[in-house]
């Protein structure tokens, strides 16, 4: 047999799946806080236009880079909620936020070049990276710094091969929101050094009072490339829709890869998704107030317990401290609190190295089980 592309081979799989399958085969019941999956399904209105999609006969082939009514409410969307103007023509809908990041990677990457991205951070990013053949070079959240990044950490990362920083605030697994100031920063960081900057903005719908704030505000040099999606903030993960705003000059080109890539999102997901927008929001209102509350009982439940975590000001996890615990290998201590304790939660390192001695929580879990399943901390070896 002919080999396979060297970077389809070596590349690594989400360190998740070892909890993952870890807890398909335990016999009883478990506590799975371990994934980033709403406990909600999408609003009543939302389904109803994707089932009246597929009977109206959106059954065709649509333009590449999205049904022309889509990508003008997501023009109105990004205006009124992101605070920048764009054009329909600059929207290009996705399979998702992870396929918006992959046309992002594709349109902006070369083979052997550098991209820096977060650690701890989505492992997606480094995934994807790799898979074009490009090197993902970390840049560390540190916990003395609030988990922010720091521009001379990332000036001493920067090397002639470096050609993008990927930005992803609300931030998985942190739940940090990043200020305006650290946002500008990061903006002339990369005009500094004209990189590309590859914003992942795919909780933007899921903040808990802080501002959240759009890198594109401060993009000049037509170099941020910004990615959202549908998944969370209308629990529609199935549904797989997102998109790319990109800079005037890149969008010819970012709609041409998706025929290659895609052709076309599905087009009655793209109907639900124009519903989701356009319709009423008091569902999606409702989702964002209950993690707001189940936030509130879990941080007073630790901060009880006498358990340091950061606190979330969006998206929808809880990054915990349990180094006293885990005694420098959180993946071995992950695996026991599952067999011990029958809770999977996600040990820090599966987001980078700088996770080490954490676990991320998933407030997507149901209220009851997300305080019993954090009350097993305290009780764990
Ligand atoms: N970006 C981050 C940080 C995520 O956590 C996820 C999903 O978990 C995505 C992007 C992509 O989500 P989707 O492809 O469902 O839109």
């Amino acid at each position: 047999m002919p080999a396979l592309a060297p970077n389809a081979a070596t590349m690594k799989r989400s360190g998740i799946r070892q909890i993952m399958d870890l807890a398909w085969s335990l016999p009883g019941p478990i506590i799975g806080m371990h994934v980033g999956e709403p406990s909600f399904d999408a609003p009543k209105h939302v389904i109803e236009a994707g089932r009246a999609a597929w009977a109206d006969g959106y059954t065709h082939y649509v333009p590449n880079a999205g049904l022309p009514e889509l990508r003008a409410a997501i023009a109105s969307k990004v205006l009124e909620r992101n605070g920048f103007e764009v054009t329909p023509e600059q929207v290009v809908v996705s399979a998702g936020g992870a396929e918006a990041l992959h046309l992002a990677f594709t349109l902006t990457l070369t083979a052997g070049c550098e991209v820096l991205i977060p650690d701890p951070g989505w492992p997606n990013f480094a995934m994807a990276v790799h898979l074009l053949q490009a090197t993902p070079v970390g840049y560390q959240l540190r916990a003395e710094a609030g988990f922010r990044p720091r521009i001379e950490d990332l000036e001493a990362l920067v090397t002639p091969r470096t050609r993008a920083i990927v930005v992803n605030t609300p931030s998985n697994p942190l739940g940090t929101v990043l200020p305006a100031a650290d946002v500008e920063a990061l903006v002339r960081f990369a005009d500094r050094h004209d990189l590309w900057l590859i914003s992942d903005e795919c909780y933007d719908g899921l903040t808990y009072g802080a501002e959240h704030v759009s890198a594109a505000r401060y993009d000049v040099a037509g170099r941020v490339l910004s990615s959202f999606s549908f998944s969370k903030t209308y629990a529609m993960t199935g549904s797989r829709v997102g998109y790319l705003v990109v800079p005037p000059p890149v969008s010819a080109d970012a709609a041409k890869l998706q025929e290659p890539m895609i052709a076309c999102v599905n087009a009655p997901a793209q109907r639900a998704a124009l519903a989701a927008l356009t319709g009423p929001q008091d569902e999606a209102a409702q989702m964002l107030a209950t993690y707001r509350t189940r936030r509130d009982l879990a941080v007073a439940q630790l901060q009880q317990a006498g358990r340091p975590y950061l606190e979330p000001e969006g998206a929808f996890y809880l990054w915990i401290d349990v180094r006293d615990r885990a005694q420098g290998d959180v993946g071995a201590w992950g695996l026991r609190f599952l067999k011990e304790q029958g809770v999977a939660v996600a040990p820090g390192t599966v987001f980078g190295d700088g996770g080490e001695g954490w676990i991320r929580v998933s407030l997507a879990t149901d209220t009851e089980h997300l305080l019993e399943g954090l009350a097993r901390i305290e009780r764990s070896s």
